[in-house]
């Protein structure tokens, strides 16, 4: 299993904002989001990573599931979150969920919902992508297009999981295009519905909050900021 890096920090978006965590990031992501905030732990830009040293500092190697457990132990944490790229694309995901609740591990997976696969979690964190996602006029607009919206993966992760619903918002039109979205879907739980400000800044997290914390009132959704760019801005492994 191709692992981006492992890490520990603070989760900073969702239900469990405040947990201390450790981050398993997976390699590859059949996506390609237009504000994708981890554009390395997509496959064909890990093509470098021997000619630009990654190696040397831990990260991008390919691992067993018990290897991985290996590495997560030293770390001393209770919780684990499983993320990318998307992680659910990776066949060993199953076995490695299985070995950390061996571990007694708590896990969180964080997924766009297009992939299925029979692992074990305590919080199943989709992200759903909207069409704010797709990228303009690229080789992989078609296919992003096309593989983007899975709703019958994402409903059936609604029924066997513990699940959060997380919505990166852009515009104020994203906000019609969430519900048309939820209006798909049965036994969506509305607290469990999160809208994330699209931003790489406290400054533009905050604009955008003045009109999403409103809707999610109106609604019954929570407003999600993302808590790891106000407490560290805008770096990598945080
Ligand atoms: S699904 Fe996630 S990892 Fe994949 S391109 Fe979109 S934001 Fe990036």
């Amino acid at each position: 299993m191709w692992i981006v890096e492992i890490y520990q920090s603070k989760q900073g978006e969702g239900l469990w904002t405040g947990k201390y965590s450790i981050f398993v990031r997976t390699l590859g992501c059949a996506l390609r989001c237009r504000y994708c905030d981890t554009p390395y732990a997509q496959q064909d830009r890990a093509e470098n990573w021997e000619e630009e040293g990654e190696e040397e500092n831990g990260i991008g190697a390919n691992l067993s599931a018990e290897e991985i457990v290996g590495r997560v132990l030293l770390l001393e944490l209770p919780h684990v979150v499983i993320t990318g790229g998307e992680p659910m694309q990776s066949p060993e995901i199953v076995e490695l969920t299985r070995l950390l609740k061996d571990f007694d591990y708590q896990i969180t997976i964080e997924t766009s919902g297009i992939v299925d696969a029979p692992v074990l979690c305590d919080l199943m964190s989709i992200s759903p992508k909207l069409s704010n996602s797709t990228p303009l006029k690229t080789e992989h607009s078609i296919s992003h297009e096309q593989n983007r919206f899975k709703p019958e993966i994402v409903q059936s992760l609604m029924l066997r999981y513990n699940y959060q619903l997380k919505f990166v918002v852009d515009t104020p039109n994203d906000l019609n295009e969430i519900e048309e979205y939820l209006s798909q879907f049965h036994g969506v739980v509305a607290e469990r519905v999160l809208l994330m400000p699209q931003a790489v800044n406290v400054k533009t997290m905050t604009e955008k909050a003045t009109w999403i914390m409103p809707f999610c009132e109106q609604h019954g959704h929570q407003y999600c900021p993302r808590m790891q760019i106000i407490w560290y801005g805008n770096k990598r492994r945080t």
